[in-house]
């Protein structure tokens, strides 16, 4: 029987690890040729092989989403390299202490360019080529944060907010050319999110929050990302919420 996503191309930006790594694994194995993106490539070079012992096909494209012409050339290359684009995942994303009182001016515009700017220059590359093929499918990693304003995540809290506002306006632009777009906000999951904080006590308090019992697993969001993609083609699922069982607040 043929595989959900064989003949599929995507691209997944922030496939370095946890979420994006877990989705490229989980697209490979339902048939995709996938590129993936970010900075460390020696980790890129360890998805690649996994990928290929799925029986997919792997492109490696090693740089910083926060720069523009990294972010536009990387669709552009997956589509020399597999002729098409189908799927475009964009997973990168850091998070920052960031007190407004307190935090960098320059730390700010750091998260907001890899947070948002990053997922913009993607999909303004994409499009076209989806366009033309007729359709396609954009989901933009977000977080619950994005409904719940973190005092000090400010500005991942804002980059969150802004990247729900800014998918929802994309599916408004392009779905009348046949192309999904659909935010994912993952509650707590175990990756290394937290581990680049500069801060110690910040990173051991976030690392402390991902890594809970009961955080979900990387496979988890990918596993729901799947889902969407799987759907006919006349469905699209807009936003998927999606928490730890145990995490029982409110919002
Ligand atoms: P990871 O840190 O494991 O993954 C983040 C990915 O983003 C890595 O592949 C990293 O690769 C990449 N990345 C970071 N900065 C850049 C950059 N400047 N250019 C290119 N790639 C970059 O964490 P997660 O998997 O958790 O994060 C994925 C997404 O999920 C993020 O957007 C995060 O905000 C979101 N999220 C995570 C939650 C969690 O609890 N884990 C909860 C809610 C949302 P590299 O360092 O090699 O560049």
């Amino acid at each position: 029987m043929a595989k959900a996503l064989a003949g599929k191309v995507a691209l997944v930006a922030g496939a370095s690890s946890g979420i994006g790594e877990a989705a490229a694994l989980a697209l490979a194995e339902a048939g995709a040729s996938v590129a993936i993106s970010a900075r460390r490539k020696e980790r890129l070079e360890d998805l690649a092989k996994k990928i290929e012992a799925a029986g997919a096909k792997a492109l490696i494209l090693a740089g910083d989403v926060a720069e523009e012409s990294f972010a536009l050339g990387m669709v552009e290359q997956t589509v020399q390299a597999f002729g098409r684009l189908d799927i475009l995942i964009n997973s990168a994303g850091i998070i920052r202490p960031s007190e407004v009182e307190t935090g960098s001016p320059a730390d700010w515009r750091h998260v907001f360019d890899v947070n948002l700017h990053g997922t913009f220059y993607a999909c303004h590359a994409a499009i076209p080529h989806m366009r033309k093929q007729g359709g396609g499918d954009i989901i933009n990693v977000s977080s619950n944060a994005a409904r719940r304003a973190v005092k000090v995540f400010n500005s991942y809290s804002a980059t969150k907010n802004a990247l729900n506002a800014f998918t929802d306006a994309l599916r408004q632009e392009v779905g009348g050319y046949g192309i999904r777009v659909c935010v994912i906000m993952p509650g707590a999951t175990a990756t290394e999110v937290a581990d680049s904080i500069p801060d110690a006590n910040m990173r051991s308090a976030m690392q402390h929050h991902t890594h809970k019992d009961g955080a979900m697993m990387p496979a988890d969001i990918a596993a729901a990302i799947l889902f969407t993609l799987t759907l006919p083609s006349r469905a699209n699922v807009s936003e998927i919420l999606i928490r730890p069982t145990i995490d029982v607040t409110p919002t």
